[in-house]
């Protein structure tokens, strides 16, 4: 695996110090809301991320989980992300923090917070790892970002390319031959949310 990859661009170092910064910052935040929050973590990406967040966090929470397809059914043209599975706990009148991975092109959470409004949250942040501004949209902000990274796609630390990697510690950019089959559409077709 170590052989795949071309540079480390966040540590793993890098990582632990800004989660648990981000920690910090939420937990000041809900810092007057005995009920404490329901979180509602994206799969698959997002998984590592709120393992390591949450565990810095000293506030009651409850935690739901949803998955989102970009690539429903077996056609290799993306048709938007739709919701596939909800695992999730009541949401009205809580406070409801989105925890996800990455903030890209913005289709995965501007889907997962409509969804949620209309379950009619007391208050409803979103949290981040990264964000690539160059990509982001106007209209969905995240309230906690961990870190702003160039439009490149990257892996690990819970981020796949095709399923693997999500387990390599570090944040990292793979050699760019590994991606040659992305450039191919029916391997694109591939959810890799
Ligand atoms: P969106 O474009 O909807 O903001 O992001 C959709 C999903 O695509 C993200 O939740 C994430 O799972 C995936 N994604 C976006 N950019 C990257 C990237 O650089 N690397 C990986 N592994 N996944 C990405
Ligand atoms: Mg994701």
């Amino acid at each position: 695996m170590q052989g795949d990859i071309q540079r480390v661009l966040i540590t793993r170092r890098q990582i632990a110090r800004r989660v648990r910064q981000l920690a910090d910052q939420i937990a000041q935040q809900y810092r007057h809301r005995p009920e404490g929050l329901v979180i509602v973590s994206i799969l698959s990406g997002a998984i590592i991320f709120l393992a390591d967040l949450i565990r810095h966090l000293p506030m009651r929470m409850k935690i739901g989980l949803v998955a989102v397809s970009n690539y429903p059914g077996p056609t290799t043209a993306p048709r938007g992300p739709r919701l596939v599975r909800q695992l999730q706990p009541e949401i009205r009148g809580r406070d409801v923090l989105v925890v996800d991975d990455i903030l890209d092109t913005g289709g995965t959470l501007r889907l997962v917070l409509a969804e949620l409004q209309k379950l009619q949250p007391a208050s409803l942040r979103v949290c981040v790892l990264l964000r690539k501004p160059s990509k982001a949209p106007a209209d969905i902000t995240a309230d906690f970002v961990g870190f702003d990274i160039e439009d490149v796609f990257v892996v690990g630390y819970g981020l796949d390319y095709d399923d693997h990697y999500r387990n390599w510690p570090d944040i990292a950019v793979l050699r760019p031959e590994l991606y040659a089959a992305a450039r191919n559409p029916r391997a694109a077709a591939t959810d890799r949310a």
